[in-house]
């Protein structure tokens, strides 16, 4: 069996892992063929798609001017155009700012029930709120929670938004003023809202443009490298092809129920890695011929009768991204232990679907429908994840394994905290390399 040494070592060549990589100089054991992770954008029969459609709407001028100027990733930045469907009617996102289309009975409760909470906030400004669901009916009233915020919620996660916790809310929902939800309910108000009301998109290959570029800077990465066991005593990773590598110091970017599979943890720390939740997220691209569908972006359905939760126009992100005359849309479907799916005829249910939902008619020629799966899609915070975490984060440090990213923090993070992650964890493992070279010449010279 081979055997490499080094000192620090990263596993999971996904944005997290490329980051640290770049930014230690440590080399990346990748299992899949290809880098990139969530950030991959793979080509069939000349149609391009995400795994899910992948936006950088960071603001952080770090990212920007690493992606931009070091690595010369060629964005374009633009104005988003998503929507909602519901009632029958497209209404521009944010729900909570932009009822104005709805059957009237539903925007005037709407608004009854936002101003009245307005009015009921304004007389209690240390509300506390226990739940997801809670802050949902405190922040936007009784009518927006059911009508598109407890049904997007519970489609999305899988899960009622009682069983989740408001930690990851950050400013990921956009809290409209009272004028805001007024004008929005009387007309058609086209002011963007949230962080991605405006984003970056690369020109070419899809967003698997930004792990590429992180690639071509000259980072080490070795794909075909699944991890299948670690040895936590002897600080070895064994690979699939038989291989192994000794650390010193191990930085794993793979989901943390993986990375706890891979050990021989004590049953309590395997136990509380089981406790984690998440959901997964099924995307079926469909290639159509049929030049134009539409400009917008995106298009979210809270409605049980639909099967994707949001549905991507790629070609108006970049038109690299579909073959000359013809369009391309990715379904998002959430799925998990709680909520199965059967994803046996999925594509037709979701070109059916499509159809009922006026994006497609039954003219429309459908060239392909590609189908990916990404078991691990959105990390769900419910009561348990902060003590599980703690749990976990503690006992693979105690092994000198440092946990990052997207999976291996256990957060919603997005691209660019993806990419922070990476540069924060190869300085810590830089730290632990300079305290070990102390101890040790210490030691050398008693
Ligand atoms: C559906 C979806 C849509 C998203 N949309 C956006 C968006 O619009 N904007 C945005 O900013 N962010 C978005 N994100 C978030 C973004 O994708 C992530 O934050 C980021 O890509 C996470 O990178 P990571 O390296 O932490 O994890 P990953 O990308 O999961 O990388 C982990 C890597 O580890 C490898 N690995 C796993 N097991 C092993 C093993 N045993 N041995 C070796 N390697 C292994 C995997 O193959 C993978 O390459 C989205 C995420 C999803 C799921």
């Amino acid at each position: 069996m081979k055997n490499e040494k080094q000192a620090t070592i990263i596993l999971g060549g996904g944005l997290t892992g490329l980051s640290a990589a770049y930014h230690g100089g440590y080399t990346v054991y990748e299992g899949e063929e290809q880098i990139g992770g969530t950030c991959i954008s793979p080509t069939v029969d000349g149609y391009t798609f995400d795994l899910g459609i992948h936006v950088l709407h960071t603001k952080n001028k770090y990212v920007l001017r690493l992606l931009q100027d070091k690595l010369g990733v060629n964005l374009k930045t633009q104005t988003r155009k998503a929507w909602i469907y519901s009632s029958g009617k497209l209404t521009r996102y944010p729900f909570q700012a932009n009822t104005f289309g709805l059957p009237v009975p539903l925007v005037k409760s709407c608004l009854i029930s936002f101003v009245e909470n307005y009015c009921k906030q304004k007389n209690n400004k240390n509300s506390e709120y226990y739940n997801y669901e809670q802050w949902l009916i405190a922040t936007f009233g009784e009518a927006i929670a059911k009508h598109f915020m407890i049904p997007y919620s519970e489609k999305f996660w899988t899960v009622h938004p009682r069983q989740i916790t408001t930690e990851w809310l950050g400013t990921r929902i956009p809290l409209p003023s009272l004028e805001e939800v007024i004008e929005g309910a009387l007309a058609d108000q086209k002011k963007g809202f949230g962080p991605n009301a405006t984003f970056r998109y690369p020109r070419k290959s899809g967003i698997s443009a930004i792990p590429d570029e992180f690639h071509k800077s000259g980072i080490h990465v070795i794909n075909n490298k699944k991890a299948v066991k670690i040895d936590l005593y002897n600080k070895e990773v064994f690979f699939f092809d038989g291989t192994k590598v000794n650390y010193e110091v191990l930085i794993s970017t793979i989901p943390l129920p993986e990375l706890t599979k891979l050990t021989s943890a004590p049953k309590d720390i395997a136990m509380e890695s089981r406790r984690l939740k998440y959901n997964s997220i099924l995307c079926v691209n469909i290639g159509i011929n049929n030049d134009k569908l539409n400009d917008n972006h995106w298009i979210y359905y809270h409605e049980k009768k639909y099967s994707f939760f949001r549905i991507s126009f790629l070609k108006n992100f970049a038109s690299s991204l579909t073959p000359r005359g013809k369009s391309s849309i990715t379904a998002e479907i959430s799925y998990s232990k709680k909520k199965p799916i059967d994803k046996k005829n999925i594509g037709d249910t979701v070109v059916k679907d499509l159809i009922h939902a006026k994006v497609l008619t039954k003219k429309d020629k459908i060239d392909l429908i590609d189908v990916r799966d990404i078991p691990y899609g959105y990390v769900i915070y419910d009561y348990k994840r902060v003590e599980c975490l703690k749990k976990l984060k503690k006992y693979f440090e105690s092994h000198s394994i440092l946990c990052a990213g997207r999976y291996g923090n256990w957060e919603y993070q997005w691209m660019d905290d993806a990419i922070l992650d990476g540069k924060k964890v190869a300085a810590e493992a830089k730290g632990i390399e300079k305290v070990a070279r102390k101890q040790k010449s210490r030691h050398a010279k008693l």
